[in-house]
């Protein structure tokens, strides 16, 4: 049973993270064209922009949104590296 606790709450953790990563590519939706591999995502959708950036990295420090945030950084640092390839 309590494995089965820790493992169903390890699962919520890992979708916390999934989702929040999701959440703010709808961004990417709404920019026009959907898609453009020649343009940097950091900087050009409002959700990635450098003031949602440091917000994301504010949101690291309380516990409670520690989770949600890492999702968050992971995804813009590999939106970041997109830049460069
Ligand atoms: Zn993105």
């Amino acid at each position: 049973m309590y494995s089965f606790v820790f493992f169903r709450d390890k699962m919520l953790r890992t979708w916390l993270i999934l989702s929040a990563t999701m959440i703010v590519d709808v961004d990417h939706l709404l920019a026009n064209p959907i898609y453009d591999p020649n343009r940097c995502s950091v900087g050009f959708h409002p959700l990635h922009s450098y003031v949602a950036i440091a917000t994301y990295i504010l949101l690291l420090i309380p516990k409670k949104t520690r989770l949600v945030a890492t999702g968050l950084v992971i995804h813009m640092a590999l939106d970041y590296l997109d830049c460069f390839v």
